[in-house]
């Protein structure tokens, strides 16, 4: 049934399919819903074949059935119009109906039932039943288009995320040319040439290289989860452990001071969840203020997930920028005062989403910042923390044992 037909019942005919063996009973629920304000038309049926027949003839706006019939059950109706995958109302009219056997009735899906002695309400019943299934369309077809929507957005993300991939991985050969032979030119002809070609060849080979760099972290970014994530139990404790030991240098030369609680294992990609560790203590120790780097990671249960939060003392990120920091490419300083290339984050934010968590910052300028992140714990992992507690982290001897 097409929409429009939806709306007969309240511009024009109301189409009745009556499952009744009584013709003087029929006749008194027209009567009913002529007095109701219908302009009724209504077919009378007694078997099953015929009201498959009447069905077919034309669709009803609602079906009414007497309880019991010599040769048929009204209820059964309701079986047919399932199997023909039809959702028209199908209400109840009968001239005893027990209390049980009518909670029963509307149990295995009859839309309402009215008593023979009490037809004055079957317009009622009708316009309700009719309301119902409107909003119960409008409804399923809001659910549709949500899904329709969900799905599109789902194949335009892998499209993206693909062309980011191709172009990323496809553009690196002929950088790699010019690279190599700007190189070349710089190295066979310094000198040589006037000195603004010396300059000229010095920024083309400075572009070049940078060029190179920011390809190979879009392409990073962009094999994030592309081939699945080999999901595994994750004892975080242990990859904190690997990072501190990959940062040792710079812990050591900032004199940083990395403080952790307990940590719990959780269900995700051990290299992806040990890169979200290294990029936000990296983070911490390269955006540091005057004083020593003081870091310290943390864990909490929160319901239904596990809440890290990374936190520092140092220059801290003003609030205006809080979301954009996340965006792929997006950074608060220049290259000469902060060395990077703004990828870091937006990798921890695909990696953290793309395990069913979120991550944020609650920062200040100046005031040191907490970059905080949650993961499920109801997958396969522990539920409970690992590893000790409180380890204060300073030297890269300790980090060893
Ligand atoms: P990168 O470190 O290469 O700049 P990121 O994506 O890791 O890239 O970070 C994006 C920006 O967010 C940084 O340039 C910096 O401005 C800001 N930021 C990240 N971490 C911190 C931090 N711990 N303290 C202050 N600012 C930070």
């Amino acid at each position: 049934m097409t929409p429009t037909d939806d709306l007969a019942p309240q511009t024009g005919q109301l189409r009745v399919l009556h499952v009744e063996d009584n013709q003087l009973d029929a006749e008194l629920v027209a009567q009913a819903l002529r007095k109701g304000g219908f302009l009724v038309s209504m077919a009378v049926v007694q078997t099953e074949a015929e009201f498959e027949r009447e069905l077919r003839l034309q669709r009803p706006d609602v079906v009414i059935s007497d309880y019991n019939l010599p040769q048929w059950k009204g209820m059964d109706a309701l079986d047919v119009l399932r199997r023909e995958g039809l959702e028209i109302p199908l209400i109840l009219v009968s001239g005893a109906l027990g209390d049980i056997t009518a909670v029963e009735c509307i149990k295995r899906g009859a839309t309402d039932y009215v008593l023979k002695d009490g037809l004055a309400r079957l317009p009622e019943a009708v316009r309700r039943a009719l309301q119902e299934k409107r909003l119960l369309r409008l409804r399923q077809q809001a659910e549709e288009d949500l899904a329709r929507k969900v799905e599109e957005l789902a194949r335009s993300n892998a499209d993206l995320e693909q062309f980011a991939y191709v172009a990323s991985h496809d553009l690196q050969e002929p950088l790699r040319m010019v690279a190599a032979y700007t190189q070349l030119l710089a190295e066979r002809y310094r000198g040589k040439l006037d000195e603004n070609a010396d300059k000229f060849i010095g920024y083309a080979s400075e572009g070049a290289l940078r060029m190179q760099t920011l390809i190979q972290d879009l392409l990073a970014f962009s094999r994030v989860g592309r081939n699945g994530a080999a999901r595994e139990r994750v004892d975080c404790h242990a990859a904190m452990k690997e990072v501190l030991l990959s940062l040792g240098a710079a812990i050591q030369e900032s004199g940083a001071v990395i403080t952790h609680g307990a940590l719990p294992a959780v269900w995700a990609d051990r290299s992806q969840m040990t890169q979200v560790f290294q990029n936000l203590i990296g983070n911490a120790i390269k955006f540091r203020g005057k004083e020593p780097p003081a870091i310290s990671v943390q864990a909490e249960k929160a319901s239904q997930h596990w809440l890290f939060s990374v936190r520092d003392n140092g220059i801290g990120i003003a609030p205006e920028y809080a979301e954009n920091i996340f965006v792929v490419f997006h950074r608060l300083h220049g290259r000469t005062e902060y060395p990077g290339n703004g990828i870091g984050l937006a990798i921890c934010k695909k990696i953290i989403e793309r395990n069913g968590g979120k991550i944020w910052v609650e920062a200040q300028a100046d005031h040191g910042s907490a970059f905080k992140f949650t993961m499920p714990c109801d997958g396969p992992a522990d539920k409970e923390f690992c590893g000790d507690e409180n380890t204060d982290i300073k030297s890269l001897q300790e980090l060893r044992t």
